[in-house]
C-alpha cells in the first residue's frame, strides 16, 4: 500500500478522499491555491503545497506544479478527485511518466471515453444500449448530414464529440434548422474543445437521467454497484442524487448493469467509473462513461457499505477486488442533496464568508463538507459546499430524514440553495419519484411565472 498520496483536487473531496486516507493509515498531501490557503481540510493534511493563484488555470489544472509538489513531497500517488483533472488523459500519463501512481484509469482508456463517438462505439461493440444514432463523427457534406438526420428521426441531437459539463450540443426539431445547427455546433466544438468533430443521436424528449457504478481492478475483475438517478438537475447539472433509482424496469436494469461490468472487463477498465444513461420507456441509453469519482458516490456508499475511494485506492496500489459480485448486497435508500452557494432561485452564486454554520446529524445523515463557520468562499470555483446525505430503510424514511437535516442546517453570510431542495422534497411529484430530467427546468419556470 502506498505510504503517502498527494489529493489534487479542492474543497469537499479534497477532504473525502484525505478521509479516506488516515483511516488507511496512508500520509496525504493537500495542494492548494492561494485562494484556499486558510482552507480547515489544508491544515488538516500532513503536509500541504501550495501550486498557484486562485484562478485554476495557474493552480488546479496546472501539472507541472502538481506534478513538482508530488515530487518535493515524495508523495507516491495522486488522486485527482473529480473535474479539474481528473479526466485529462495527458494528466494520467504525466503522472505515470513522472513516476508517480494516478489513481484511476489508464490514460488511454481515459482518451476513448474522453471522445464520446470513440466511447459509444466502444460501448456499443461491448453490448451496451446506446442512444440511436450513427457510429461515426458527422461529415461535413450538407446533403450527408441531411440524410443522416432524416434516418434518425427528428428530433435530434448534435453533440461535440470532446464536449463536456453538458456544453456543445443543440437540438434540432426541423431540417430547415439543421445545417445552421450542426455548423455553430462544430465551430463551438472547435472553440470549446478545440476538437471540431461532431456527431449525432436521436433527441429523447422526457428522459431520465440513470447512472450505474462499476469498480474493476487491474486483473480484470469487475463489478457493478448498483444504480442512481441523477434527474434533478438545472443546466445539465445535477442537485438532488438517489440511489437505488426508484421504479425502474428491473430487467433492464440488471443486464444494462451486468453489460456495464463486462464492458470494463473488455475495455481493461481499472478503477472507479460511471456509464450515464438516459432512461425512457423502460430502456437504457448510453451516454457517457466518467472515468472517474463521481460528486454522488455517497449514496452508493451509503447503500452498499462499500467505501469506493478506498476501493481505488487499493485497485491503484495493484490489489484485487476483495469481493464478488454476489458479495454486493444492496440496502436500504439513500439521497443527496449538493449544496450550493448561490441564490436558491436565481441561482446567481453568492461567495463569501460563512459567518455562522450548524450541520445537522442524527441516524442516517451524513455529511460531506469542508465548510465551517469563519470560512470564507471563493468565488473562483464551482459553488460547491457541501453535500448533506441521508440514509433509510426506505425511500420515504431517507427523504423525511433529509428533510429534517435540512430544516436543522444553518448557514449564514452567504445564500444556500438549501430552500430549493426543501421545497423539492416536498414535491408532489418528486415523491412518487421517476421525474425526468427537465423536470426541476419546467417547474423553476412556473414559479417564476407565478411570481
Ligand atoms: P456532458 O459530457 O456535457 O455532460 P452528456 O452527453 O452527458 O454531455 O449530456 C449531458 C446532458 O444532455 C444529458 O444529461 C441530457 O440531459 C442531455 N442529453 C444528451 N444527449 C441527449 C439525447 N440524446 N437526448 C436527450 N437529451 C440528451
Amino acid at each position: 500500500m502506498f505510504g503517502k498520496i498527494l489529493i489534487a483536487n479542492r474543497g469537499e473531496i479534497a477532504l473525502r478522499i484525505q478521509r479516506a486516507c488516515r483511516e488507511m493509515g496512508i500520509k496525504t498531501v493537500a495542494v492548494y491555491s492561494e485562494a484556499d490557503a486558510e482552507a480547515k481540510y489544508v491544515k488538516l493534511a500532513d503536509e500541504s503545497v501550495c501550486i498557484g493563484p486562485a484562478a485554476s488555470s495557474g493552480s488546479y489544472l496546472n501539472m507541472p506544479a502538481i506534478i513538482s509538489a508530488a515530487e518535493v513531497t515524495d508523495a507516491e500517488a495522486i488522486h485527482p478527485g473529480y473535474g479539474f483533472l481528473s479526466e485529462n488523459a495527458d494528466f494520467a500519463e504525466r503522472v505515470d511518466k513522472s513516476g508517480f501512481v494516478f489513481i484511476g484509469p489508464r490514460a488511454e482508456t481515459i482518451r476513448m471515453m474522453g471522445d464520446k463517438v470513440s466511447a459509444k462505439n466502444a460501448m456499443k461493440k461491448a453490448g451496451v444500449p446506446v442512444v440511436p444514432g450513427i457510429d461515426t463523427a458527422l461529415p461535413d457534406d450538407a446533403k450527408e448530414i441531411t440524410k443522416i438526420a432524416r434516418e434518425i428521426g427528428y428530433p435530434v441531437i448534435i453533440k461535440a464529440a470532446g464536449g463536456g459539463g453538458g456544453r456543445g450540443m443543440r437540438v434540432v426539431h426541423t431540417e430547415a434548422a439543421l445545417l445552421n445547427a450542426a455548423n455553430t455546433t462544430r465551430a463551438e466544438a472547435q472553440a470549446a474543445f478545440n476538437n471540431p468533430m461532431i456527431y449525432m443521436e436521436k433527441f429523447l424528449e422526457r428522459p431520465r437521467h440513470i447512472e450505474i457504478q462499476v469498480i474493476a481492478d487491474k486483473h480484470k475483475n469487475a463489478l457493478y454497484l448498483g444504480d442512481r438517478d441523477c434527474s434533478m438537475q438545472r443546466r445539465h447539472q445535477k442537485i438532488i442524487e438517489e440511489a437505488p433509482a426508484p421504479l425502474l424496469n428491473q430487467r433492464a436494469r440488471l443486464r444494462t448493469a451486468e453489460r456495464c461490468a463486462e464492458a470494463c472487463r473488455k475495455i481493461g477498465y481499472e478503477g472507479a467509473g460511471t456509464f450515464e444513461f438516459l432512461y425512457e420507456g423502460g430502456e437504457f441509453f448510453f451516454i457517457e462513461m466518467n472515468t472517474r469519482l463521481q460528486v454522488e458516490h455517497p449514496v452508493t456508499e451509503l447503500i452498499t457499505g462499500l467505501d469506493i475511494v478506498q476501493m481505488q485506492i487499493r485497485i491503484a496500489a495493484g490489489e484485487k477486488l476483495a469481493l464478488r459480485q454476489r458479495d454486493v448486497v444492496l440496502s436500504g435508500h439513500s439521497i443527496e442533496c449538493r449544496i450550493n452557494a448561490e441564490d436558491p432561485y436565481k441561482f446567481t452564486p453568492s461567495p463569501g464568508r460563512i459567518t455562522s454554520l450548524h450541520m445537522p446529524g442524527g441516524p442516517g445523515i451524513r455529511v460531506d463538507s469542508h465548510a465551517y463557520s469563519g470560512y470564507n468562499v471563493p468565488p473562483n470555483y464551482d459553488s460547491l459546499i457541501g453535500k448533506i446525505i441521508a440514509y433509510g430503510d426506505t425511500r420515504e424514511q431517507a427523504i423525511a430524514r433529509l428533510s429534517i437535516a435540512l430544516s436543522e442546517t444553518v448557514i449564514e453570510g452567504i445564500k444556500t440553495n438549501i430552500p430549493l431542495h426543501q421545497d423539492l422534497l416536498r414535491d408532489a411529484a418528486f415523491l412518487r419519484g421517476g421525474t425526468s430530467i427537465h423536470y426541476l427546468e419546467e417547474r423553476l419556470a412556473k414559479l417564476v411565472k407565478a411570481e
